[in-house]
């Protein structure tokens, strides 16, 4: 055991599973969020879909290619507002670069490794702490009318099954006798990718039980409604944090915050490269026809998945800023996909909520981890579509960091320097 204290800044999953994962190791931990409580941000009520087969990296040769239809607004998924803003330039044009063959598939690679990891992490926990959050082995379906990127999606398959990823290629029919309701699509279906061992469960909740367990615990501080304002640096290290309520001393500090707060770390000549790309969801009651397997509709980007007695929509790409308005055209979006596709599945007339999420995106997919800026500030973000999925090897990957030990997974793509961070 160790008696240093580590402030964790940001109450997300990510900062929630590295305060947890920080503390079993031993350290002292308080964790600070400007909200009431854990994940009221993005980690609130995203697609709940633990993806661990589906993280193929967003910037790709195809994404590349179809650049020109998604800036015209033709694709019903992205929304692009070319604004004069600098740092969309100086990340678009990394994003692009990011998109060559070779480094597209380098890293999906380093993604699959942080994913299997993940799943390894989580059911370990599971194997020793009782956590109430919906979660099931639901599988995954990813479903394609367009029969051009069905082959892609194909020989993407093949590849992944080199990199010990299984996938399997299924028929229309074999889709159908997965979710009947498929059958009555607006348009035929040219077949599916299936991951028999994805997973769906809800962030928010499994974030709120961890803290429960944490806050039980007297080496655990949470500290709610208090936002870092300053980062104080002294020499090599961070001294201290200046907060809404007054300065917060600590050993080493994690930088958890998402997508969110990216000008305190630039203060200290940190240049994180994360663009937020905003998403929406929508909750409704499930049906008892609400299909198990989650279900990703490719044409439209739109995931539908079961969550508990609730049904989750969620989907939108819009780079838009970080402006927070709800735009009630993208919930549209959203509720007629999710009609049309799967008219049984959910009470759609008894919406439950409805919810904007700005996903914390680096140019490469892949997240950041490890030792930056100073020698006791570590970063722990950059997770894209894929916080929920990441999140607990994540933790587990910066915990090693922090306690200088062997790492558990090759970190090359998550350090620092990866992301030309120094
Ligand atoms: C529509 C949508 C669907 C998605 N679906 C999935 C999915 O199915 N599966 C999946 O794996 N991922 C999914 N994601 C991605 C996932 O939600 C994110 O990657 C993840 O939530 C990021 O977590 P985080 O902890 O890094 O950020 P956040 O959850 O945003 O947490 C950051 C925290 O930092 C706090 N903070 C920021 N600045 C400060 C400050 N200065 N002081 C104090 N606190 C601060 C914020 O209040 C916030 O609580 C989806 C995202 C969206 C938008």
């Amino acid at each position: 055991m160790t008696n240093k204290t580590i402030a964790v800044v940001g109450a997300g999953i990510i900062g929630v599973t590295s305060a947890y994962m920080l503390r079993q190791a031993g350290y002292k931990v308080v964790l600070v969020d400007a909200e009431h409580g854990p994940a009221l941000k993005t980690s609130f009520a995203n697609g709940c879909q633990l993806s661990y087969s589906y993280v193929d990296a967003m910037s790709s040769p195809s994404l590349v290619k179809k650049l020109p239809k998604l800036l015209l607004g033709a694709d019903p998924a992205f929304r692009v507002n070319l604004f004069p803003d600098l740092s969309l330039l100086k990340w678009g044009s990394r994003f692009l670069w990011q998109g060559q063959a070779a480094r597209e598939q380098k890293n999906t690679q380093d993604l699959l490794r942080l994913s299997h990891y993940s799943r390894q992490v989580l059911h370990q926990l599971l194997s020793q702490s009782a956590l109430e959050f919906a979660h099931r082995e639901s599988g995954k379906l990813v479903i394609y009318t367009n029969p051009q990127d069905f082959d892609n999606a194909k020989a993407r398959v093949a590849q992944k099954r080199a990199w010990g990823c299984k996938q399997e290629i299924l028929t229309p029919q074999e889709c159908i006798a997965i979710q009947p309701s498929l059958q009555r699509l607006p348009k035929p279906l040219a077949g599916g990718i299936y991951a028999a061992t994805d997973e769906v469960g809800d962030p928010h909740r499994f974030a709120n039980q961890l803290l429960d367990q944490l806050v039980k615990d007297t080496g655990f501080e949470a500290r709610f409604n208090c936002r870092i304002e300053k980062i104080v640096r002294k020499g090599s290290s961070v001294q201290s944090l200046e907060t809404s309520t007054g300065s917060l001393c600590a050993d080493a500090y994690v930088w958890a915050t998402g997508a969110e707060s990216l000008p305190l770390l630039a203060d200290i000549g940190l240049n994180v490269p994360i663009y937020p790309i905003k998403g929406y969801s929508l909750t409704v009651p499930a049906t008892e026809s609400a299909p198990d397997v989650c279900i990703t509709d490719i044409d439209n980007k739109v995931v539908v998945a079961r969550v508990g007695d609730r049904l989750r929509i969620a989907g939108c790409a819009d780079i838009v800023g970080y402006d927070p308005r709800m735009d009630q055209q993208r919930i549209a979006h959203l509720l007629q996909v999710c009609r049309s596709h799967f008219p049984d599945a959910g009470h759609y007339n008894e919406v439950l909520n409805t919810w904007a999420g700005f996903r914390p995106v680096t140019p490469s997919s892949v997240p950041i981890i490890g030792q930056a800026g100073a020698d006791n500030l570590f970063l722990n973000m950059g997770h894209g579509m894929l916080g929920w999925t990441l999140a607990l090897g994540s933790a587990s990957l910066l915990t090693a960091q922090v306690k200088q030990q062997a790492l558990p997974i090759d970190a090359t793509g998550m350090r620092p320097e990866d992301h030309g961070i120094s």
